[in-house]
């Protein structure tokens, strides 16, 4: 039911059989937003079908999805994360009300497994029989996770100084892993540059148009759990700026379906040390001269949303500015502060860049790019399992004792634990 894939700078619009990747007329800048013949689409499902829907995973959207109604889809359970309403949080942060939508539930850790779900399954539809990303990280482990799921080969690109923790998890999945001497960049061109030669599909982030179109069931399923009352703002962090673009895209199909009756506004999160789609919004550049800005040099303990050149700058920086959003900076000692206070308010255990989400609510409410009153929802996009040696670093340590009761005695009386006799 795609209608057309329209070019998010130039706005030409191309049929989904002549163009793959991006738009030929901009380059790798030329992002493609996937359009829908929406009043097709409202005949055929609605929120009332929906509910008879058994299947809990993200593919219960698959009407909304760019995917043949034949195509298989890979058994791996992806989406249908939970939403926890967080009053704790809500408390600490001084904000009416937060939920906190737990998406490190993913089958490999992290929000990608979305895209990736996506992306294998259109390369299984069309008899395609490798895969290949560039990623620093999850993205790869999503890939790797999902293609294993179906037998697909995937040929990952990661950085030599990608975490020895992320390379270790591609491995296992059985991923070949190449290693690139140089940056993210470098990897992004060798996977594009592999494709083209070899004819393997490519998910790189962005410049495949359907990894946003995986992706944007995060926002359905939000939706879907708040009973379609839309909150005041979602709280997303950002690196290449896909994610909050899919969690735009997401929400605008559901306004167009007539599904929910407001879109709500859009919070970017960025390291102060990543900052390259803050920068571009602060400036107020239009599209073509965001196109063309040149890489920062990133820095940030939250690698997952380290990015020199935002792949998805432009949809990234439109997020915010149609939804009358913001875009909020939060330095490194912010981000790992976070991961405690999420962890012990609500028990849920976030990598750096998913409790970035946290330390950008804290910062927007105190900038006032949030108010009091908000209800708010922080999106948590990995899970802390993937990045130990952080959360080490905060987490504080234990107290030893000897093998003797009276010893634990002396360690009670000092921390001020009850005795419950
Ligand atoms: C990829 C990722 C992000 C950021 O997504 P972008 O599309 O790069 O902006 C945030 N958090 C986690 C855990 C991620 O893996
Ligand atoms: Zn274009």
């Amino acid at each position: 039911m795609i209608t057309e894939l329209r070019c998010s700078i130039c706005g030409t619009s191309y049929s989904p059989g002549d163009v793959e990747y991006t738009c030929p007329a901009c380059g790798l800048a030329g992002t493609l937003d996937v359009l829908y013949d929406y009043d097709a689409l409202r005949a055929t499902v609605t929120r009332e079908s929906l509910q008879e829907c058994a299947d809990p995973s993200m593919w219960r959207f698959r009407a909304l999805m760019p995917l043949r109604a034949d195509a298989a889809v890979p058994r791996l359970m992806v989406g249908g994360t939970p939403l926890y309403d967080a009053p704790r949080v809500a408390e600490a942060l001084g904000c009416t009300q937060v939920w906190i939508k737990d998406d490190g539930r993913n089958p490999t850790g992290s929000l990608k497994d979305r895209a990736s779900a996506l992306i294998v399954a259109r390369a299984v539809a069309d008899g395609i029989q490798v895969v290949t990303t560039a990623s620093t990280g999850n993205a790869a482990a999503a890939l790797a996770g999902l293609a294993a799921s179906v037998g697909l080969p995937a040929v990952i690109f990661v950085p030599e100084a990608a975490p020895e923790a992320k390379i270790a998890q591609l491995l296992t999945y059985g991923a070949t892993v190449l290693l690139v001497k140089g940056n993210y960049d470098r990897a992004f061109e060798l996977a594009v540059a592999a494709a083209e030669r070899y004819g393997w599909y490519n998910r790189n982030t962005g410049m495949n148009p359907y990894t946003l179109e995986g992706k944007k069931t995060v926002a359905f399923e939000i939706a879907e759990q708040l009973g379609w009352q839309m909150p005041d703002a979602i709280v997303v962090s950002v690196g290449d700026g896909n994610i909050i673009a899919a969690v735009h895209k997401g929400l605008k199909d559901l306004y167009a379906l007539g599904w929910i009756d407001r879109i709500p506004r859009l919070i970017g999160v960025q390291a102060e040390g990543s900052a390259a789609c803050y920068k571009a919004w602060k400036s107020g550049a239009d599209p073509a001269t965001m196109a063309t800005l040149p890489p920062i040099s990133a820095q940030t303990v939250a690698d997952s949303i380290a990015a020199d050149l935002p792949r998805d700058l432009v949809r990234a920086v439109r997020a915010v500015r149609e939804t009358d959003g913001a875009f909020v900076c939060v330095p490194d000692d912010a981000i790992l502060a976070a991961i405690p206070l999420l962890a012990r308010q609500s028990g849920v255990f976030a990598e750096p860049a998913g409790a970035a989400a946290y330390a950008g609510a804290k910062a927007a409410l105190e900038s006032g790019d949030l108010s009091r009153s908000d209800r708010v929802v922080l999106l948590v996009t990995g899970s802390g399992l993937k990045d130990i040696r952080s959360a080490m670093r905060v987490a504080g340590s234990g107290h030893p004792v000897a093998p003797d009761p009276e010893e634990v005695e002396r360690v009670r009386l000092a921390l001020g634990l009850p005795t419950l006799k």
